[in-house]
């Protein structure tokens, strides 16, 4: 009986493949009492198991450091860390000696006790971090009863989507893209170290599905969409040649996107549009650069401290920063000061529990209220900034105020350098990211301290609407194509072009097909996407003409409601780019990404304004 699971897609890519349930098969432990005189043996059976630990995870180290690169490999210096904490074993030791039990069962209960502690904490990334210390106390009690802890799905014939309640960073690192066409865990979010290292494998995933992973047996067919996370259990023929077309498609696009990567992207009436990717490690950057040739119009600085590496690390930062910029110039990087707050929590900060985090202490506010931290960031950035095409941008600005005050600490940070003659980027364009309403009907004043702007039409709906990104009871009211949206945006748009400046827009609705033209149309010429969203959007510039958009743009800016408004898009892509409505969509979304969208409109050729080189 079909049926269909839904999870976060954390990354991209159509699969259909047969299941293989990986072997989660946890030690069974034996739970021995011991005599006094038999406790030296024990701690020292303890200590022999740690240490082939932090020989294994060496090696691990050392072979993702080979085949990703260090950032990713830095995920296991993490489990040497929790190897090395002393509390841990000293728990252990205490737990032999009090309980006068074996050294596996005292391993076991203190791991667990540690793990339901921490459970506790109201805090995304440490609740994460509950993977990676289960993942070491797996291994040294593998180690305890000498069986490999490494337990990578092992199978014959063609490659398998895995199935897992959950999958260590471990064994994630370890999985063959060959063997493995995709997989799908019960528990994770994308941040967890398991979905990066997913992106970085490129193997489509699918993490936190909500519905039970029961209904998948070994063998079951699925058809895995890794960007919207929908996973079909036993798929009709309909779909999976649904699935097959739009693979098929998929790729086409993407030998033509290889084939053209050194022609402009331009629209069927010779207006050029810039596309550039969001990237949250340099990595991911680098992996974009190489694959896509493009530029990187949003670097979510946050997600590189997950990974352990200190904020008030300048040198560490630098080093990520410079290499990001080396490896895409000569194109560009905007580099987004810190995004922490909202659901993006970071437990080394210890910041306080919220009753509105997304209204809270969050971006900008954070930065200014740690500027210790905000210039450790702004020092490493602008040092990058000799080094490659290197912009700044700030995000979550509501007040002039505030821009004002982040551009002081920019200068002061800027004259430092200047008196320990360090080199940067005198010319270097900042800019500040357009997320609240607020700053989108302040943009003339905004406008006058930056160089560009850039839509961050993912949380500018949430804040317009008041409908929570996250809350899918409240997912009807998040409408990117809303007029008051669009007319903000067109208003961005046009401040910008009146002051011959620039504006970008980086929230998902820009990989959206459906929307694209509106976009475009408003005259925002620097979209910034997923890169699995590139391909289908060149596809969309190079089939429209600017002067229709525009006036699709009119025409939605007399619109009442978002309903209207995306059957004006709708139409407009049936007309001008029909492959890429994806009417026979199985998951019912609107176009090729199934990805939020919006627009505006831009009846008077905004489409000329200032657009930078990348
Ligand atoms: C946005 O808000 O549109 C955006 C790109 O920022 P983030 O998704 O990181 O909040
Ligand atoms: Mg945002």
């Amino acid at each position: 009986m079909p049926s269909t699971l839904h999870g976060t897609g954390v990354s991209a890519g159509l699969v259909i493949g047969n299941a293989l349930w990986l072997d989660n098969r946890r030690c069974v432990v034996p739970r021995i009492k011991i005599n006094a005189d038999q406790v030296d043996a024990e701690l020292e059976r303890l200590d022999a198991a740690c240490e082939l630990s932090k020989q294994q995870l060496t090696a691990l180290q050392l072979s993702v450091k080979e085949s990703l690169g260090d950032d990713h490999a830095s995920i296991f210096t993490g489990h040497q860390h929790i190897l090395d904490d002393p509390e841990l074993r000293k728990r252990i030791a205490s737990c032999i000696k009090e309980e006068l039990c074996g050294v596996e069962q005292a391993c076991e209960d203190v791991l667990a006790e540690f793990c339901a502690e921490m459970a506790q904490i109201d805090d995304e990334y440490l609740r994460e971090r509950l993977v990676d210390i289960r993942d070491v106390g797996e291994r040294i009690l593998c180690n305890l009863l000498g069986i490999d802890p490494i337990q990578t799905p092992e199978h014959s014939g063609e490659p398998r989507i895995v199935v897992a309640d959950d999958i260590p960073p471990s064994v994630a690192a370890r999985l063959n893209p060959a063997r493995v066409a995709a997989f799908i865990t019960a528990s994770g979010s994308r941040t967890s170290h398991t979905a990066i290292l997913a992106r970085a494998l490129n193997i489509p995933a699918v993490v936190a599905v909500r519905e039970s992973l029961s209904v998948i047996r070994n063998g079951t067919c699925l058809a895995l969409d890794g960007a919207s996370g929908v996973i079909h259990v036993g798929p009709t023929q309909e779909i999976i040649s649904v699935f097959k077309r739009r693979n098929l498609r998929q790729r086409a696009w993407m030998s033509q996107i290889l084939s053209e990567s050194n022609q402009p992207i331009e629209t069927l009436d010779g207006y050029q549009v810039r596309l550039v990717a969001n990237v949250e490690l340099p990595v991911e950057a680098m992996n974009v650069r190489q694959r896509y040739n493009v530029g990187i119009g949003l670097f979510r600085t946050e997600f590189m401290f997950i990974n352990g590496a200190s904020l008030l690390d300048e040198e560490r930062q630098f080093i990520d920063y410079r290499d990001t910029a080396q490896a895409v110039y000569p194109l560009s990087v905007i580099f987004r000061t810190l995004d922490i707050g909202g659901d993006k929590f970071l437990s080394e900060l210890n910041m306080p529990h919220e009753l509105n985090p997304f209204m809270g202490m969050r971006a900008i506010r954070f930065s200014l209220s740690r500027v210790d931290i905000f210039k450790v960031q702004l020092r490493a950035i602008l040092r990058a900034s000799a080094f490659g095409k290197v912009r700044i941008m700030f995000p979550m600005i509501s007040t002039l105020d505030e821009l004002q005050q982040a551009l002081t600490v920019l200068d002061e940070v800027k004259n430092d350098l200047r008196a320990n003659k360090v080199p940067f980027n005198e010319d270097l364009d900042v800019g500040c990211m357009i997320e609240v309403p607020a700053a989108a009907l302040l943009a003339e004043r905004l406008i006058q301290h930056v160089d560009f702007f850039s839509l961050g039409t993912n949380d500018l709906v949430q804040y317009s609407l008041a409908a929570d990104r996250s809350n899918p009871d409240i997912a009807y009211l998040y409408q990117p194509i809303h007029p008051s949206v669009i007319r903000m945006m067109k208003h961005v748009a046009d401040v910008c072009y009146a002051n011959g400046k620039w504006v970008g827009i980086c929230g998902e609705m820009a990989a959206e097909p459906l929307y694209a033209p509106l976009i475009l149309g408003m005259g925002i010429h620097e979209l910034s996407m997923s890169p699995v969203s590139l391909a289908p959007i060149r596809k969309l510039v190079r089939s429209i003409r600017m002067f229709e958009a525009e006036a699709l743009v009119a025409k939605a800016l007399q619109c009442g409601s978002a309903g209207e408004v995306q059957k004006l898009c709708r139409d407009f892509l049936k007309k001008s780019c029909p492959e890429l409505l994806f009417e026979d969509n199985p998951d019912n979304s609107s176009s090729a990404n199934g990805a939020n969208g919006a627009n505006g409109n831009n009846a008077n050729g905004s489409s000329a304004s200032a657009t930078p080189q990348q």
